[in-house]
């Protein structure tokens, strides 16, 4: 039952082929019997997601109309907030905190019967692109266990890949839920920001923090992206909007006539060579699905990680002044005499990891009197002119592609002592959140030299996220006639365990 997709699992909950309560049990079972492997999750929520199960199924036969996704289970990125549940966010100063109140993904998401089953592994406070900033200990990618699953959100990602979760939540400020897709086989989404409330989001970087979903398939996808997006007044940046109507676009998948814009920048030198030939191919498949493959130019993206790198540590630095031991979470050094500073000073010291610690100078520094101008300053105008590089592009094409990363999957602390090989990660996923539009990856097949797998990159218009999924279902329904079978069926590590 776990290896279904979740499309397939909410058909058998409607057909009474099984129950909320066992299918929740299944995974239950299988995240006991991999997650010492993987260490996908950080916290199992064991009592809660039956409970919620069977609150689920005693609707369901009480004759109640449920949700699309009513009673099936989904793992949930420990950035966000759940009432009760221990919540996070990767980060040692955080340890033990539990939030008052439920995030409103969590509240969209209880009310639309999805089962949270936990939290899962992250870097520290989303910063990182492999997991291994956890303050609790890397994730293990379940294609090779000696493997990153991608970051920040790579418990989510290993979490799908592993069979622990068909559907996970993650978040993505510079590519967190793209990247871990990647280079886990599996699909994610960063929605048009503000498409989904940032409430109970613990916030990195604001402007570019978007919550979305993780699946196994473009439908599951959209599914969950349906279940969670819309409108929130208590999210002053929440997109006041009819959501898109991704669901149908996933079943449609009729790209005829649309033209794909290929980003001249994003291809080539540094690119791993079965990640380009992966990208190619797919190309080929779209074009014989009936779009129309063109090259446009993105000149500016040059610049995007650069200034990424200054305008995500200049709003993290003002974010996490909030933890400041007196209000959640950890508290040390609190003797007899001790000044309020004092305790601070020592919470944050023992409380946050390097990377975290290395963000907040290099943003205060940044946004310091007599330096503001040259460094945030000129990355907010750097941000405008990738915007108009983007809205230039969309005049040619309805959607623009890349690869979403230039390699697969890398060992586990083969980057963790250089955090510009590490940044590089996200080249190709930044320019996406700079801008503000939605971004897509999806599986490509595995890369000849690595046998490891590739992601594809689709990147939409703001508010235009449907088109993501057109492109990402016709791409997945060729890809699936030429496989033969799932991607994720061929992982080495874990699948028949
Ligand atoms: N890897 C990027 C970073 O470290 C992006 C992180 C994210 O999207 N949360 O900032």
């Amino acid at each position: 039952m776990i290896h279904l997709t979740a499309a397939q699992m909410a058909s058998k909950l409607i057909a009474g082929e099984t129950t909320s309560v066992e299918l929740t049990q299944a995974h239950l079972d299988r995240i006991a019997a991999v997650d010492s492997d993987v260490h996908a999750f950080l916290f199992v929520d064991s009592d809660g997601a039956l409970a919620q199960a069977a609150a689920v199924d005693a609707l369901r036969a009480a004759g109640e109309k449920l949700a699309p996704l009513a009673g099936v289970p989904l793992a949930l990125k420990d950035v966000m907030v759940q009432k009760g549940i221990p919540t996070t966010a990767g980060s040692k100063i955080l340890e033990g905190w539990r939030p008052p109140y439920d995030s409103t993904v969590v509240t969209n998401l209880k009310n639309n019967g999805v089962v949270i089953l936990g939290k899962t592994n992250m870097d520290e406070f989303a910063m990182g692109s492999s997991t291994e900033n956890s303050a609790y200990g890397p994730t293990h990618n379940p294609w090779d266990l000696t493997r990153i699953p991608g970051g920040s959100g790579g418990g989510s990602s290993a979490a799908l890949a592993a069979f622990e979760a068909p559907l996970a939540i993650g978040t993505d400020t510079g590519g967190s839920i793209r990247q871990p897709a990647a280079v886990t086989g599996t699909v994610g989404v960063k929605p048009t920001y503000g498409g989904v409330s940032r409430f109970g989001l613990i916030a990195f970087s604001s402007s570019l923090d978007q919550a979305g979903p993780c699946a196994r398939t473009v439908l599951d996808a959209a599914l969950l992206h349906e279940a969670i997006a819309g409108h929130d007044p208590k999210d002053s940046t929440s997109i006041n909007a009819p959501v898109p109507q991704v669901v149908a676009a996933a079943k449609s998948g009729d790209v005829k006539g649309m033209k794909i814009g290929v980003v001249k920048e994003l291809n080539g030198d540094g690119y791993q060579s079965g990640v380009r030939l992966r990208f190619e191919e797919s190309l080929e498949l779209l074009a014989a699905a009936g779009a129309e493959i063109v090259e446009v130019s993105a000149p500016n993206f040059e610049y995007a990680l650069a200034a990424y790198y200054l305008i995500a540590p200049s709003e993290c630095s003002s974010n996490l002044a909030r933890f400041d031991a007196m209000r959640y979470g950890l508290r040390v050094g609190e003797v007899d005499g001790a000044s309020a500073e004092s305790v601070m000073n020592l919470t944050r010291e023992v409380g946050f990891g390097r990377e975290v610690k290395r963000r907040i100078i290099l943003g205060t520094y940044a946004l310091s009197s007599g330096y503001y101008d040259a460094y945030y300053g000129s990355a907010q105008k750097v941000r405008t002119l990738i915007t108009q590089d983007f809205n230039k592009a969309f005049q040619k094409c309805d959607v623009m592609v890349s690869p979403t990363c230039p390699t697969t999957a890398f060992k586990i602390g083969e980057k963790s002592n250089d955090p510009i090989a590490m940044y590089l990660n996200d080249i190709a996923t930044i320019p996406v959140n700079m801008a503000g539009i939605g971004g897509m990856s999806l599986p490509a097949g595995l890369a000849p030299e690595d046998g490891l797998p590739v992601g594809f990159q689709i990147m939409a218009p703001a508010m235009q996220d449907q088109r993501m999924y057109l492109v990402g279902a016709a791409l997945e329904a060729a890809l699936l006639s030429q496989w033969g079978a799932p991607l994720l069926s061929q992982a080495p590590e874990l699948v028949g365990k």
